[in-house]
Protein backbone atom coordinates (compact mmCIF):
# COMPACT_ATOMS: atom_id res chain seq x y z
CA UNK A 1 0.00 0.00 0.00
CA UNK A 2 1.25 3.38 -0.95
CA UNK A 3 2.20 5.69 1.85
CA UNK A 4 -1.22 8.06 0.42
CA UNK A 5 -2.89 5.01 0.57
CA UNK A 6 -2.06 3.81 4.00
CA UNK A 7 -2.42 7.42 5.45
CA UNK A 8 -5.95 7.96 4.24
CA UNK A 9 -7.25 4.39 5.56
CA UNK A 10 -5.71 5.50 9.35
CA UNK A 11 -7.54 9.03 9.14
CA UNK A 12 -10.69 6.83 8.29
CA UNK A 13 -10.02 4.24 10.83
CA UNK A 14 -9.95 6.97 13.20
CA UNK A 15 -12.65 8.87 11.72
CA UNK A 16 -15.21 5.71 12.30
CA UNK A 17 -14.18 5.59 15.57
CA UNK A 18 -14.80 9.29 16.35
CA UNK A 19 -18.25 9.73 14.96
CA UNK A 20 -19.85 5.79 14.48
CA UNK A 21 -23.33 7.58 14.51
CA UNK A 22 -22.82 9.58 11.50
CA UNK A 23 -23.30 7.29 8.50
CA UNK A 24 -24.36 9.96 5.81
CA UNK A 25 -20.81 12.13 6.59
CA UNK A 26 -18.83 8.99 6.64
CA UNK A 27 -20.33 8.09 2.80
CA UNK A 28 -19.06 11.87 2.04
CA UNK A 29 -15.69 11.27 3.11
CA UNK A 30 -15.26 7.97 1.41
CA UNK A 31 -16.55 9.24 -1.73
CA UNK A 32 -13.33 12.07 -1.58
CA UNK A 33 -11.32 9.56 0.06
CA UNK A 34 -11.38 7.39 -3.10
CA UNK A 35 -10.40 9.98 -5.07
CA UNK A 36 -7.77 12.47 -3.79
CA UNK A 37 -5.06 9.24 -3.03
CA UNK A 38 -3.04 10.48 -6.61
CA UNK A 39 -3.18 13.99 -4.71
CA UNK A 40 -1.12 12.67 -1.84
CA UNK A 41 1.27 10.88 -4.02
CA UNK A 42 1.89 14.50 -5.49
CA UNK A 43 2.54 16.51 -2.54
CA UNK A 44 3.78 14.37 0.51
CA UNK A 45 4.04 17.41 2.27
CA UNK A 46 0.19 17.25 2.96
CA UNK A 47 0.63 14.26 4.53
CA UNK A 48 3.57 15.24 6.79
CA UNK A 49 1.38 18.31 7.64
CA UNK A 50 -1.65 15.99 8.79
CA UNK A 51 -4.07 17.64 6.38
CA UNK A 52 -6.60 15.20 5.56
CA UNK A 53 -7.56 15.06 9.01
CA UNK A 54 -7.40 18.40 9.70
CA UNK A 55 -9.49 18.90 6.61
CA UNK A 56 -12.34 16.24 7.72
CA UNK A 57 -12.79 17.84 10.75
CA UNK A 58 -15.14 21.12 11.17
CA UNK A 59 -13.17 24.06 12.21
CA UNK A 60 -16.52 24.85 14.73
CA UNK A 61 -19.70 23.43 14.93
CA UNK A 62 -22.64 24.84 16.92
CA UNK A 63 -26.10 22.87 18.18
CA UNK A 64 -28.72 25.06 19.60
CA UNK A 65 -32.12 25.19 21.51
CA UNK A 66 -34.74 26.38 19.04
CA UNK A 67 -38.18 27.20 20.97
CA UNK A 68 -41.19 28.51 19.29
CA UNK A 69 -44.81 28.88 19.91
CA UNK A 70 -47.05 27.15 17.31
CA UNK A 71 -51.11 28.47 16.40
CA UNK A 72 -52.34 26.38 19.45
CA UNK A 73 -50.20 28.11 22.12
CA UNK A 74 -48.31 24.93 22.74
CA UNK A 75 -44.03 25.49 23.22
CA UNK A 76 -42.60 23.31 20.56
CA UNK A 77 -38.23 22.61 20.63
CA UNK A 78 -36.27 22.12 18.05
CA UNK A 79 -32.39 21.34 17.15
CA UNK A 80 -30.39 23.89 14.87
CA UNK A 81 -27.22 23.19 13.58
CA UNK A 82 -24.62 25.21 12.23
CA UNK A 83 -21.80 23.72 11.00
CA UNK A 84 -18.05 25.98 10.01
CA UNK A 85 -16.52 23.64 7.99
CA UNK A 86 -13.96 25.79 6.62
CA UNK A 87 -12.37 29.04 5.61
CA UNK A 88 -9.63 28.46 4.19
CA UNK A 89 -10.15 30.22 1.03
CA UNK A 90 -13.34 32.83 2.07
CA UNK A 91 -16.06 32.81 4.86
CA UNK A 92 -18.06 30.24 5.14
CA UNK A 93 -20.92 29.57 3.13
CA UNK A 94 -23.63 27.06 2.68
CA UNK A 95 -27.21 26.64 3.00
CA UNK A 96 -29.86 26.29 6.03
CA UNK A 97 -31.86 22.69 5.78
CA UNK A 98 -35.21 22.86 7.63
CA UNK A 99 -36.72 19.28 7.29
CA UNK A 100 -37.59 16.06 10.37
CA UNK A 101 -34.25 14.16 9.22
CA UNK A 102 -31.57 17.08 9.93
CA UNK A 103 -29.38 15.82 12.28
CA UNK A 104 -25.40 16.58 12.73
CA UNK A 105 -24.24 13.54 10.12
CA UNK A 106 -26.24 15.51 7.62
CA UNK A 107 -25.13 18.89 8.45
CA UNK A 108 -21.75 17.48 8.00
CA UNK A 109 -21.81 15.43 4.66
CA UNK A 110 -23.53 18.96 3.21
CA UNK A 111 -20.79 20.84 5.11
CA UNK A 112 -18.15 18.98 3.89
CA UNK A 113 -19.05 18.48 0.28
CA UNK A 114 -19.75 22.45 0.68
CA UNK A 115 -16.30 23.50 0.66
CA UNK A 116 -15.24 21.78 -2.38
CA UNK A 117 -17.88 23.01 -4.35
CA UNK A 118 -17.42 26.35 -3.35
CA UNK A 119 -13.46 26.23 -4.87
CA UNK A 120 -14.88 24.81 -7.61
CA UNK A 121 -16.81 28.06 -8.72
CA UNK A 122 -13.67 29.82 -8.39
CA UNK A 123 -15.43 32.61 -6.38
CA UNK A 124 -13.45 32.92 -2.51
CA UNK A 125 -15.74 31.53 -0.33
CA UNK A 126 -15.63 28.58 2.13
CA UNK A 127 -17.70 25.90 3.44
CA UNK A 128 -20.61 25.52 5.53
CA UNK A 129 -23.97 24.38 6.31
CA UNK A 130 -26.63 24.46 8.90
CA UNK A 131 -30.36 23.71 9.37
CA UNK A 132 -33.13 22.52 11.88
CA UNK A 133 -34.98 19.77 12.03
CA UNK A 134 -38.01 21.58 11.86
CA UNK A 135 -40.94 20.76 9.18
CA UNK A 136 -42.39 23.08 7.25
CA UNK A 137 -44.81 20.97 5.77
CA UNK A 138 -48.03 21.85 6.83
CA UNK A 139 -46.92 24.63 9.06
CA UNK A 140 -49.47 28.33 8.99
CA UNK A 141 -46.59 31.68 7.78
CA UNK A 142 -47.22 32.61 11.58
CA UNK A 143 -45.92 29.24 12.45
CA UNK A 144 -42.84 29.27 10.14
CA UNK A 145 -42.35 32.73 11.20
CA UNK A 146 -41.65 32.36 14.87
CA UNK A 147 -39.23 29.61 14.43
CA UNK A 148 -36.98 31.15 12.17
CA UNK A 149 -37.02 34.47 14.34
CA UNK A 150 -36.23 32.09 17.32
CA UNK A 151 -33.82 29.93 15.17
CA UNK A 152 -31.89 33.95 14.03
CA UNK A 153 -32.22 34.90 17.55
CA UNK A 154 -29.46 32.21 18.68
CA UNK A 155 -28.09 31.78 14.67
CA UNK A 156 -27.23 35.72 14.44
CA UNK A 157 -24.08 35.30 16.99
CA UNK A 158 -21.97 33.22 14.77
CA UNK A 159 -22.49 34.76 11.49
CA UNK A 160 -21.97 37.84 9.42
CA UNK A 161 -20.83 39.48 6.05
CA UNK A 162 -16.98 38.38 6.18
CA UNK A 163 -17.51 35.36 8.61
CA UNK A 164 -20.49 32.80 7.65
CA UNK A 165 -23.07 33.49 4.80
CA UNK A 166 -25.88 31.23 4.84
CA UNK A 167 -28.63 30.48 2.16
CA UNK A 168 -31.43 28.00 1.58
CA UNK A 169 -31.63 24.22 1.15
CA UNK A 170 -34.75 22.23 1.48
CA UNK A 171 -37.72 23.60 3.02
CA UNK A 172 -35.67 27.16 3.41
CA UNK A 173 -36.98 28.89 0.04
CA UNK A 174 -37.78 33.18 -0.21
CA UNK A 175 -40.66 33.21 2.51
CA UNK A 176 -37.88 31.83 5.28
CA UNK A 177 -35.27 33.45 4.18
CA UNK A 178 -37.48 36.95 3.99
CA UNK A 179 -38.21 36.10 7.92
CA UNK A 180 -34.54 35.09 8.68
CA UNK A 181 -33.08 37.99 7.41
CA UNK A 182 -35.84 40.03 9.37
CA UNK A 183 -35.02 38.95 12.57
CA UNK A 184 -31.44 39.26 11.81
CA UNK A 185 -31.86 43.00 11.03
CA UNK A 186 -34.08 43.53 14.43
CA UNK A 187 -30.93 42.49 16.42
CA UNK A 188 -27.85 42.97 14.08
CA UNK A 189 -28.91 46.31 12.24
CA UNK A 190 -28.83 46.37 8.11
CA UNK A 191 -26.63 44.41 6.86
CA UNK A 192 -27.81 42.69 3.39
CA UNK A 193 -24.62 40.79 2.68
CA UNK A 194 -25.18 38.48 5.79
CA UNK A 195 -27.75 35.70 3.86
CA UNK A 196 -28.14 35.17 0.03
CA UNK A 197 -31.56 33.90 -1.70
CA UNK A 198 -33.04 37.39 -0.33
CA UNK A 199 -35.97 38.96 -2.09
CA UNK A 200 -35.15 41.28 -5.05
CA UNK A 201 -36.87 44.21 -2.66
CA UNK A 202 -34.05 43.93 -0.03
CA UNK A 203 -30.75 42.89 -1.33
CA UNK A 204 -31.90 39.71 -3.30
CA UNK A 205 -29.94 39.24 -7.12
CA UNK A 206 -31.72 38.22 -9.94
CA UNK A 207 -31.76 35.21 -10.76
CA UNK A 208 -30.59 33.64 -7.63
CA UNK A 209 -33.68 31.53 -7.29
CA UNK A 210 -32.96 30.00 -10.80
CA UNK A 211 -29.13 29.40 -10.37
CA UNK A 212 -29.03 25.61 -9.16
CA UNK A 213 -31.55 24.77 -11.77
CA UNK A 214 -30.23 26.68 -14.92
CA UNK A 215 -26.89 26.15 -13.74
CA UNK A 216 -27.72 22.00 -13.43
CA UNK A 217 -28.49 22.54 -17.36
CA UNK A 218 -25.80 24.51 -18.22
CA UNK A 219 -23.39 22.02 -16.55
CA UNK A 220 -25.25 19.36 -18.91
CA UNK A 221 -25.02 21.21 -21.82
CA UNK A 222 -21.25 21.27 -21.43
CA UNK A 223 -20.57 17.61 -20.47
CA UNK A 224 -23.05 16.90 -23.80
CA UNK A 225 -20.81 19.17 -25.88
CA UNK A 226 -18.12 17.71 -24.87
CA UNK A 227 -19.31 13.72 -26.30
CA UNK A 228 -19.93 15.99 -29.45
CA UNK A 229 -23.91 16.12 -28.48
CA UNK A 230 -26.42 18.34 -27.53
CA UNK A 231 -29.81 18.92 -24.86
CA UNK A 232 -32.01 19.36 -28.04
CA UNK A 233 -34.55 16.42 -28.66
CA UNK A 234 -33.28 14.39 -25.62
CA UNK A 235 -35.34 12.93 -22.96
CA UNK A 236 -35.11 13.90 -19.49
CA UNK A 237 -35.98 12.51 -16.03
CA UNK A 238 -36.06 14.70 -13.09
CA UNK A 239 -36.87 14.03 -9.42
CA UNK A 240 -38.20 16.61 -6.94
CA UNK A 241 -40.71 19.21 -7.37
CA UNK A 242 -38.88 22.39 -4.79
CA UNK A 243 -36.40 25.19 -6.07
CA UNK A 244 -33.85 23.16 -7.93
CA UNK A 245 -36.30 21.25 -10.10
CA UNK A 246 -38.71 23.88 -11.11
CA UNK A 247 -36.14 25.35 -12.79
CA UNK A 248 -34.14 22.76 -14.04
CA UNK A 249 -37.09 22.16 -15.78
CA UNK A 250 -37.53 25.09 -17.17
CA UNK A 251 -34.04 25.49 -18.79
CA UNK A 252 -33.52 22.35 -20.22
CA UNK A 253 -37.67 23.08 -22.16
CA UNK A 254 -36.00 25.88 -23.30
CA UNK A 255 -32.50 24.35 -24.20
CA UNK A 256 -34.56 22.21 -26.41
CA UNK A 257 -35.37 19.06 -24.11
CA UNK A 258 -38.33 17.16 -23.12
CA UNK A 259 -38.55 16.91 -19.41
CA UNK A 260 -40.56 13.92 -18.76
CA UNK A 261 -41.55 13.57 -15.13
CA UNK A 262 -41.49 15.79 -12.11
CA UNK A 263 -41.89 14.13 -8.21
CA UNK A 264 -42.38 14.85 -4.25
CA UNK A 265 -41.65 12.83 -1.10
CA UNK A 266 -44.92 11.06 -1.69
CA UNK A 267 -45.50 10.32 -5.54
CA UNK A 268 -44.62 11.68 -8.83
CA UNK A 269 -46.09 12.75 -12.35
CA UNK A 270 -45.47 11.60 -15.97
CA UNK A 271 -46.45 13.74 -18.80
CA UNK A 272 -45.03 12.46 -22.22
CA UNK A 273 -45.93 15.99 -23.94
CA UNK A 274 -42.97 17.32 -21.47
CA UNK A 275 -43.43 18.86 -17.59
CA UNK A 276 -44.28 22.37 -17.29
CA UNK A 277 -42.78 23.93 -15.05
CA UNK A 278 -44.97 27.26 -14.67
CA UNK A 279 -47.76 24.50 -13.12
CA UNK A 280 -45.47 22.97 -10.73
CA UNK A 281 -44.31 26.36 -9.87
CA UNK A 282 -47.64 27.92 -9.34
CA UNK A 283 -48.65 24.29 -7.09
CA UNK A 284 -45.24 24.29 -4.95
CA UNK A 285 -44.22 27.95 -4.69
CA UNK A 286 -47.54 29.41 -4.43
CA UNK A 287 -49.90 26.41 -2.83
CA UNK A 288 -47.68 24.95 -1.31
CA UNK A 289 -49.48 21.56 -2.44
CA UNK A 290 -48.48 18.34 -3.55
CA UNK A 291 -47.22 17.07 -6.92
CA UNK A 292 -50.28 14.99 -7.61
CA UNK A 293 -52.32 18.33 -8.09
CA UNK A 294 -50.57 18.25 -11.59
CA UNK A 295 -52.29 15.53 -12.63
CA UNK A 296 -55.47 17.21 -11.91
CA UNK A 297 -54.87 20.14 -14.09
CA UNK A 298 -53.12 18.46 -17.33
CA UNK A 299 -55.29 15.92 -18.78
CA UNK A 300 -52.06 13.94 -20.58
CA UNK A 301 -50.09 13.61 -16.61
CA UNK A 302 -50.59 10.72 -15.14
CA UNK A 303 -49.70 10.75 -10.93
CA UNK A 304 -48.22 7.39 -9.27
CA UNK A 305 -47.02 7.04 -5.52
CA UNK A 306 -43.73 6.31 -4.87
CA UNK A 307 -40.61 7.05 -6.19
CA UNK A 308 -39.81 8.56 -9.68
CA UNK A 309 -36.65 6.19 -9.74
CA UNK A 310 -38.82 2.63 -9.55
CA UNK A 311 -40.97 3.77 -12.60
CA UNK A 312 -39.82 2.25 -16.37
CA UNK A 313 -39.24 4.77 -19.16
CA UNK A 314 -37.42 5.15 -22.59
CA UNK A 315 -35.36 8.25 -21.23
CA UNK A 316 -31.68 9.86 -21.96
CA UNK A 317 -30.64 12.09 -19.17
CA UNK A 318 -31.66 11.46 -15.24
CA UNK A 319 -31.42 14.41 -13.10
CA UNK A 320 -32.28 13.97 -9.30
CA UNK A 321 -32.78 17.02 -7.92
CA UNK A 322 -35.26 15.99 -4.45
CA UNK A 323 -32.59 14.46 -1.83
CA UNK A 324 -29.51 12.42 -0.73
CA UNK A 325 -29.50 8.60 -1.43
CA UNK A 326 -32.40 9.10 -3.48
CA UNK A 327 -30.56 6.00 -6.29
CA UNK A 328 -29.08 3.14 -4.79
CA UNK A 329 -28.03 0.23 -6.48
CA UNK A 330 -31.16 -0.80 -7.59
CA UNK A 331 -32.58 2.14 -8.91
CA UNK A 332 -28.83 2.74 -10.73
CA UNK A 333 -29.29 -0.63 -12.66
CA UNK A 334 -32.76 0.38 -13.86
CA UNK A 335 -31.85 4.00 -14.84
CA UNK A 336 -28.88 2.11 -16.89
CA UNK A 337 -31.09 -0.35 -18.25
CA UNK A 338 -33.60 2.75 -19.01
CA UNK A 339 -31.13 3.51 -21.66
CA UNK A 340 -30.36 6.78 -19.76
CA UNK A 341 -26.45 7.74 -20.59
CA UNK A 342 -26.03 10.46 -18.20
CA UNK A 343 -26.92 11.35 -14.44
CA UNK A 344 -26.51 14.96 -13.08
CA UNK A 345 -26.65 15.35 -9.91
CA UNK A 346 -29.06 18.26 -8.55
CA UNK A 347 -29.47 17.57 -5.56
CA UNK A 348 -26.73 16.67 -3.22
CA UNK A 349 -25.40 12.68 -2.61
CA UNK A 350 -28.10 11.81 -4.67
CA UNK A 351 -26.17 8.26 -5.29
CA UNK A 352 -24.89 5.93 -3.17
CA UNK A 353 -21.91 4.19 -3.58
CA UNK A 354 -23.16 1.46 -4.72
CA UNK A 355 -25.08 3.44 -7.23
CA UNK A 356 -21.98 5.34 -8.23
CA UNK A 357 -19.66 2.41 -9.19
CA UNK A 358 -22.64 0.75 -11.13
CA UNK A 359 -22.73 3.95 -13.31
CA UNK A 360 -19.03 3.88 -13.83
CA UNK A 361 -19.76 -0.08 -15.10
CA UNK A 362 -22.26 0.75 -17.04
CA UNK A 363 -20.46 3.79 -18.93
CA UNK A 364 -23.42 6.06 -17.44
CA UNK A 365 -21.49 9.50 -17.27
CA UNK A 366 -22.32 11.31 -13.75
CA UNK A 367 -22.24 14.40 -12.80
CA UNK A 368 -21.32 14.86 -9.37
CA UNK A 369 -23.14 17.48 -7.28
CA UNK A 370 -20.86 19.32 -5.82
CA UNK A 371 -19.82 20.03 -9.90
CA UNK A 372 -23.30 20.05 -11.59
CA UNK A 373 -25.38 21.87 -8.85
CA UNK A 374 -22.84 24.71 -7.60
CA UNK A 375 -24.63 27.01 -9.76
CA UNK A 376 -26.68 28.60 -6.90
CA UNK A 377 -23.86 28.82 -4.24
CA UNK A 378 -21.88 30.66 -7.26
CA UNK A 379 -25.11 33.18 -7.95
CA UNK A 380 -24.94 33.66 -3.93
CA UNK A 381 -21.49 34.49 -4.06
CA UNK A 382 -22.65 37.17 -6.73
CA UNK A 383 -25.26 38.24 -4.68
CA UNK A 384 -22.42 38.78 -1.92
CA UNK A 385 -20.57 40.90 -4.45
CA UNK A 386 -23.48 43.25 -5.50
CA UNK A 387 -24.54 43.67 -1.32
CA UNK A 388 -20.98 45.03 -1.33
CA UNK A 389 -20.89 47.04 -4.27
CA UNK A 390 -24.33 48.41 -3.14
CA UNK A 391 -25.44 47.73 -7.02
CA UNK A 392 -27.72 45.23 -8.76
CA UNK A 393 -27.08 43.28 -11.39
CA UNK A 394 -29.60 42.36 -14.59
CA UNK A 395 -30.86 38.75 -14.84
CA UNK A 396 -29.04 38.53 -18.46
CA UNK A 397 -25.46 39.62 -16.81
CA UNK A 398 -25.70 37.04 -14.00
CA UNK A 399 -27.31 34.48 -16.35
CA UNK A 400 -24.45 35.04 -18.17
CA UNK A 401 -21.62 34.93 -15.87
CA UNK A 402 -23.18 31.51 -14.28
CA UNK A 403 -23.68 29.76 -17.54
CA UNK A 404 -19.57 30.69 -17.55
CA UNK A 405 -18.84 29.57 -14.23
CA UNK A 406 -20.82 26.25 -15.06
CA UNK A 407 -18.72 25.96 -18.21
CA UNK A 408 -15.49 26.40 -16.20
CA UNK A 409 -16.50 23.32 -13.58
CA UNK A 410 -17.03 21.17 -15.94
CA UNK A 411 -13.69 21.84 -17.85
CA UNK A 412 -11.66 21.99 -14.68
CA UNK A 413 -13.69 18.35 -13.29
CA UNK A 414 -12.99 16.83 -16.46
CA UNK A 415 -9.59 18.37 -17.23
CA UNK A 416 -8.66 17.17 -13.60
CA UNK A 417 -9.94 13.07 -14.05
CA UNK A 418 -8.24 13.19 -17.33
CA UNK A 419 -5.23 14.38 -16.20
CA UNK A 420 -5.10 12.28 -12.70
CA UNK A 421 -5.67 9.08 -14.91
CA UNK A 422 -9.84 8.92 -13.72
CA UNK A 423 -10.62 9.33 -17.42
CA UNK A 424 -14.30 10.15 -17.48
CA UNK A 425 -14.93 10.13 -13.75
CA UNK A 426 -16.14 13.26 -13.50
CA UNK A 427 -16.61 12.56 -9.26
CA UNK A 428 -12.97 11.96 -8.82
CA UNK A 429 -12.19 14.80 -11.15
CA UNK A 430 -14.49 17.53 -9.27
CA UNK A 431 -12.94 16.42 -6.05
CA UNK A 432 -9.62 16.58 -7.32
CA UNK A 433 -10.23 20.02 -8.72
CA UNK A 434 -11.91 21.65 -5.61
CA UNK A 435 -9.39 20.01 -3.24
CA UNK A 436 -6.18 21.21 -4.98
CA UNK A 437 -7.34 24.91 -4.32
CA UNK A 438 -8.32 24.08 -0.54
CA UNK A 439 -5.24 22.11 -0.13
CA UNK A 440 -2.75 24.73 -1.21
CA UNK A 441 -4.65 27.36 0.66
CA UNK A 442 -4.12 25.10 4.38
CA UNK A 443 -0.77 24.44 4.15
CA UNK A 444 -0.27 27.99 3.03
CA UNK A 445 -1.57 29.29 6.24
CA UNK A 446 0.22 26.31 8.34
CA UNK A 447 -1.28 24.12 11.44
CA UNK A 448 -4.59 26.33 12.27
P1 LIG B 1 -36.96 22.11 -1.87
O1 LIG B 1 -37.36 21.99 -0.45
O2 LIG B 1 -37.34 23.33 -2.63
O3 LIG B 1 -37.50 20.84 -2.69
C1 LIG B 1 -37.13 19.55 -2.34
C2 LIG B 1 -37.92 18.58 -3.19
O4 LIG B 1 -37.44 17.27 -2.96
C3 LIG B 1 -39.40 18.56 -2.85
O5 LIG B 1 -40.12 18.22 -4.00
C4 LIG B 1 -39.46 17.44 -1.81
O6 LIG B 1 -40.73 16.83 -1.69
C5 LIG B 1 -38.47 16.46 -2.36
N1 LIG B 1 -37.90 15.68 -1.25
C6 LIG B 1 -37.30 16.15 -0.14
N2 LIG B 1 -36.94 15.14 0.67
C7 LIG B 1 -37.34 14.01 0.04
C8 LIG B 1 -37.27 12.63 0.37
N3 LIG B 1 -36.71 12.21 1.52
N4 LIG B 1 -37.78 11.74 -0.53
C9 LIG B 1 -38.34 12.16 -1.69
N5 LIG B 1 -38.46 13.45 -2.04
C10 LIG B 1 -37.96 14.36 -1.19
O7 LIG B 1 -35.37 21.90 -1.90
P2 LIG B 1 -34.32 22.31 -3.02
O8 LIG B 1 -34.93 22.15 -4.36
O9 LIG B 1 -33.74 23.60 -2.63
O10 LIG B 1 -33.20 21.21 -2.78
C11 LIG B 1 -33.21 19.93 -3.43
C12 LIG B 1 -31.83 19.32 -3.38
O11 LIG B 1 -30.91 20.21 -4.06
C13 LIG B 1 -31.23 19.11 -1.98
O12 LIG B 1 -30.39 17.98 -2.01
C14 LIG B 1 -30.37 20.35 -1.79
O13 LIG B 1 -29.34 20.14 -0.85
C15 LIG B 1 -29.82 20.53 -3.19
N6 LIG B 1 -29.34 21.86 -3.49
C16 LIG B 1 -30.14 22.96 -3.40
C17 LIG B 1 -29.63 24.21 -3.73
C18 LIG B 1 -30.51 25.43 -3.75
O14 LIG B 1 -30.00 26.47 -4.20
N7 LIG B 1 -31.74 25.38 -3.31
C19 LIG B 1 -28.24 24.39 -4.11
C20 LIG B 1 -27.50 23.16 -4.26
C21 LIG B 1 -28.04 21.97 -3.92
P3 LIG B 1 -41.67 17.14 -0.40
O15 LIG B 1 -42.22 18.52 -0.65
O16 LIG B 1 -42.68 16.07 -0.40
O17 LIG B 1 -40.76 17.10 0.80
Amino acid sequence: MSEAKEYLANVRASLVKRDPNQPEFLEAVDNFFHTITPVLEEHPEYIQANLIERLIEPERAFQFRVPWVDDEGNVQVNRGFRVQFSAAIGPYKGGLRFHPSVNLSIVKFLGFEQIFKNSLTGLPIGGGKGGSDFNPKGKSDGEVMRFAQSFMTELQRHIGPDIDVPAGDIGVGGREIGYLYGQYRKIRGYQAGVLTGKGLSYGGSLARTEATGFGLLYFTQALLADQGESLDGKKIKVSGAGNVAIYAIQKAAELGATVLTASDSDGFVYDPNGIDYKIVQQIKEVERGRIKDYADRVDTAEYHEGSVWDFDLDYDIALPCATQNEIDGGRATRIAQNGATVVNCGSNMPCTPEAVEIFHKSDVLLGPAKAANAGGVAVSALEMSQNGERLSWTFEEVDQRLEKIMQNIYTESAGAAKQYGFGKDYLAGANIAGFKKVADAMFAQGVI
